[in-house]
């Protein structure tokens, strides 16, 4: 993680110091590092190099327009899930053509304005979804590529929030009701059948799962060619996890490199593009969100420090006990160290972002919340009137307000008070 690093005892991000930037942004502020999403991405983009491969990324772990566009002159697709996305990716300069549409519920609006736009293809979730694709497809005059998201019921060991690929899960369509659904759709005259998907999950850390739902996949393409049907690509989704702690994910090379390994002794599989959905292996590591310290208490032998950021900024600790490395910007000695809960002013008890974390503070002080660049402002709310933070990425030595900080009039200016 070297786009987040100290220097003469303040952390820095790529080359300018936390502290600055809590002083010009304030805080609670995201802070991101376009080197790092530039790395990322750039991981990918090598270890597909040569290959017919799209690399989409999953615009929910961070959809601000400045991403956006960093990943698009880079070459990235995107991978969307709502018409709101779609028009994300408009605004900030993505390529319509390689977008593709995933979600479990579309509304008709959504499909005509994806048609409308040109997107690369529709995920398709269930046979009522095709039926409605083909109706809205029909009355524009056109045809809608689709490939379905079958379920292939694999277990990626990871938390049961983020689990989307086993047979009880809402997504997707059952491996054993793929062949029918896929049948159903080649018959459709306003569906256009291109290829097959499957998203498993996410923050992955093996490879085996990515494997055993890819062996599945080629199953089924070999099953429906035995019926003529002929698929165009092969959409693996997202999903690879990063190190938060002591996680050791597969690198993006090796990932890759083990699926074009399968794909590439497999006849009809090697004919296929391949496309690819990563959100948080894209964005995760390059993000933290930079917080002050406002006040230090104990209550019995449990000591709090709450900060200015909260549940509300980062949800993952309150919705699925997710660890995030803590930092302090400005390091004090050692011998002071303590054990401290971080935790905001929301009242909630759930409102906490890391427990137990040895160290020395004061009020005041500014603490790194790492590795939030990953559904973090994505999923921040204004529970308790509070305004979302900042966001601002630092490219080299300089950094860019690439959100402004919410007001509270801004909150509250779609209501009305009674006549
Ligand atoms: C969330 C999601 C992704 C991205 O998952 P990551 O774990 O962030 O890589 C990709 N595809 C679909 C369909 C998703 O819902």
């Amino acid at each position: 993680m070297d786009a987040f690093q100290y220097r003469q005892g303040t952390l820095l991000a790529e080359g300018v110091a936390l502290t600055e930037i809590a002083q010009r942004f304030g805080t609670p502020t995201y802070v991101y590092s376009r080197r790092a999403i530039v790395d990322a991405f750039g991981e990918f983009r090598r270890a597909a190099a040569g290959r017919d491969v799209l690399v989409c990324y999953a615009l929910k772990a961070n959809s601000n327009l400045a991403v956006i566009d960093l990943l698009a002159r880079e070459g990235a697709g995107f991978d969307i899930v709502s018409g709101g996305e779609l028009q994300r990716v408009l605004a900030a300069g993505g390529d319509p053509a390689k977008v593709v549409f995933s979600g479990v519920g579309k509304t008709e609006a959504e499909m005509r304005m994806a048609l409308q736009a040109g997107v690369r293809c529709f995920n398709v979730e269930s046979e009522s979804e095709l039926a409605r694709l083909d109706r809205v497809a029909g009355s524009m005059g056109r045809h809608a590529p689709v490939s379905l998201r079958v379920n292939p019921d694999v277990d990626p060991g990871t938390h049961p929030y983020i689990s989307t690929g086993l047979r009880e899960s809402k997504f997707g369509i059952a491996h054993d009701a793929a062949l029918a659904a896929y049948r159903t759709a080649s018959r459709l005259p306003h569906i256009e059948v291109t290829g097959i998907d499957c998203h498993i999950g996410s923050q992955i850390t093996s490879l085996a799962p990515f494997l055993a739902a890819l062996d599945k996949v080629l199953e089924l393409i070999d099953a429906l060619h035995a019926e003529g049907i002929a698929l165009r690509h092969i959409d693996l989704g997202g999903g690879l996890g990063i190190r938060y702690d002591e996680e050791q994910p597969p690198s993006r090379g090796a990932l890759l490199a083990a699926v074009f390994e399968r794909i590439d002794r497999h006849a009809r599989g090697k004919s296929c593009a391949i496309l690819f959905e990563f959100g948080r292996s894209i964005v995760g590591n390059a993000g933290l969100l930079l917080t002050r310290v406002e006040c230090l208490k104990r209550n019995g032998e449990r000591r709090f420090a709450v900060v200015d950021a909260a549940m509300n900024d980062l949800m993952r600790p309150a919705l699925y006990e997710a660890w995030h490395p803590v930092w302090p910007v400005q390091p004090r000695e050692a011998d002071a160290q303590h054990s401290w809960d971080i935790v905001g002013p929301v009242c909630e008890s759930g409102d906490w972002l890391a427990r137990e974390r040895r160290l020395a503070l004061a009020e005041g002080d500014l603490l790194a919340i790492g590795s939030a660049g990953a559904y973090g402002m994505a999923m921040a709310s204004n529970y308790n009137t509070r305004p979302r933070a900042a966001e601002v990425m630092v490219d080299g030595g300089q950094a860019y307000l690439v959100r402004e900080r919410e007001t509270v009039e801004s909150l509250y200016a779609l209501e009305r008070r009674l006549p």
